[in-house]
């Protein structure tokens, strides 16, 4: 697609307040592929008053309307959906069959849960004498990632949508084109002027003004901790509502009646899916000491199919990270780890490649769980395997992080599974591999955030309640 110059704002694309601009850089080969304009707190204004405005009429469109107009949104997904998968590529650099399957059909699926839900939901509910009534909670200031950058996008905008709220979406610096891509299919979908409007520009300028703007009712975030927390506290000294979407550092915790080849290698796959930049990864690797060498030969073998390199051959199963700065910042993790005593099984932090930021799929053994690399989210291609002793020392260390966002068993017997799983402290578990379910309500424990996304669950963020009593 071809880059705007301007904001999405009430229904068109306008010029910017500003004259700054974003470049928009291939990570594959380090080219700038376009440029699109840095906002600043006069377009955030602009577009937070264009959603002000459209609230009310939103609001009060039958849900079956809502539902028939989030519909045409995502037809107009899929009819875009190859030039999605492309625009993802371009600028996150992920490898193409991954972005057709994930970043193009994923987030269609998405919206296709929410057209249904709006059409189908009970907006009004009896409790006793007083019927309850479910409504918007109003403006909804979006404010998310590169790393699944368009299914953060709709597992946010289809919600408050589906609700009868308006939003205002400041998307990731680094990939702002699939979020232009998402503000065209809006705009195909004849959705009413003013209910999505669409900001680009940098976290520190446009995203702080969007979480600090008055007439937002609602910011809903999904990045890093550090930020998540100062939004959290910019939100709560205007008694706001927030919904966080943190880091994590799952466990993949391989019990001893496990099928143990099957959970390594899909364990493997999990954290190299997306060049391990998704925050709900298992990069913790937990195995009996009994068959901990063992797994550590699996691990070996199955990280070395992971190929990094260009994102459009067929061949490549991994792609770089998004930025010279993610792969400067997980390079200092891998060194860290060799510093602090753990084995390197596979890969290192010298690169792959002479040109774009790749980082070699890394495997750690011998990793104990106070070790930087066990606590921290990396948000590479990076592995860390731990061994435990028994069921209650397993518990501990998958425990024993400030996260809390996602996880997997493996049993022998799927009972064995859930009986661990009820005992972890995070908001997924995945029980002998699972699959994905885009009603599953996902989100934090412990620091790894508020409230949660997807399903039904979901929906309620956007909603506040009124009691009628008789
Ligand atoms: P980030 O800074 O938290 O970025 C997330 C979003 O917040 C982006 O749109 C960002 O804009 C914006 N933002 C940044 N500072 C802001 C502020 N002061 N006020 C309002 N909005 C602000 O994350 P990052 O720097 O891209 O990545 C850093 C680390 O965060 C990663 O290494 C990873 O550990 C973690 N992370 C987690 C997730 C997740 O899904 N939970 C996703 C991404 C990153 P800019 O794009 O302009 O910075
Ligand atoms: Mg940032």
């Amino acid at each position: 697609m071809k880059a705007h110059d301007g904001m999405y704002i009430r229904g068109e694309w306008r010029p910017a307040a500003g004259t700054g601009t974003i470049a928009v850089v291939n990570p594959a080969d380090e080219q700038i592929i376009a440029e699109v304009p840095a906002g600043t707190a006069q377009d955030v204004d602009a577009a937070v008053r264009a959603a002000r405005d459209a609230f009310p009429g939103w609001a009060a469109t039958p849900p079956a309307e809502r539902a028939a107009r989030i519909a045409a949104l995502r037809d107009a997904m899929v009819a875009r959906k190859d030039e999605i998968a492309e625009t993802v590529t371009a600028e996150l650099g992920t490898p193409i069959g991954l972005s057709q399957v994930v970043h193009a059909n994923l987030p269609i699926s998405v919206a296709g849960s929410f057209a249904e839900l709006a059409g189908t939901y009970a907006f009004e509910e009896k409790a006793g004498n007083s019927t309850v009534l479910l409504e918007p909670v109003g403006v909804v200031g979006a404010i998310t990632p590169w790393n699944y950058p368009l299914h953060q996008i709709v597992a946010k905008v289809a919600p408050a949508l589906a609700a009868g709220c308006t939003v205002v979406l400041k998307p990731a610096e680094d990939t702002p084109l699939v979020a232009q891509l998402f503000a065209e299919c809006v705009h195909e979908a004849g959705l009413p002027a003013g209910v999505f409007n669409l900001v680009t520009g940098l976290g520190a300028v446009a995203g702080q003004a969007l979480a600090a703007h008055e007439g937002v009712d609602l910011v809903s975030f999904t990045g890093s901790t550090a930020v998540g927390r100062q939004i959290g506290a910019t939100a709560g000294a205007a008694v706001k509502r927030v919904a966080l979407e943190l880091g994590g550092k799952s466990a993949n915790v391989i019990l001893p009646s496990a099928d143990l080849a099957k959970a390594v290698k899909v364990g493997v796959a999990n954290v190299m899916s997306n060049s391990g930049q998704t925050c709900s990864a298992w990069t913790r690797m937990l195995v009996h000491t009994d068959q901990y060498d063992e797994a550590v030969e699996l691990a070996r073998a199955a990280v070395a199919k992971y190929a990094a390199g260009d994102p459009h051959d067929p061949a490549s199963r991994l792609g770089p990270v998004v930025s010279a700065k993610q792969r400067e910042r997980v390079r200092g993790y891998i060194d860290q780890g060799v510093a602090a005593g753990a084995r390197l099984v596979a890969g290192g932090s010298e690169a792959p490649h002479p040109a774009g930021y790749y980082v070699a799929p890394t495997v750690f053994a011998d990793v104990t769980p106070e070790m930087t690399i066990a606590q921290e989210e990396i948000f590479g291609p990076v592995i860390s395997m731990l061994r435990y002793a028994d069921e209650d020392d397993a518990l501990r260390i998958a425990n024993g992080t400030v996260y809390g966002l996602a996880g997997a068993v493996w049993a022998g017997d799927e009972a064995e599974a859930v009986a661990f799983a009820r005992r972890m402290e995070t908001g997924q578990v995945d029980i002998n591999g699972g699959r994905f379910n885009p009603l599953a309500p996902f989100g934090g424990y412990k620091q790894s955030g508020v409230g949660r996304e997807l399903g039904t669950h979901g929906l309620a963020e956007y909603l506040q309640t009124k009691s009628l009593q008789f």
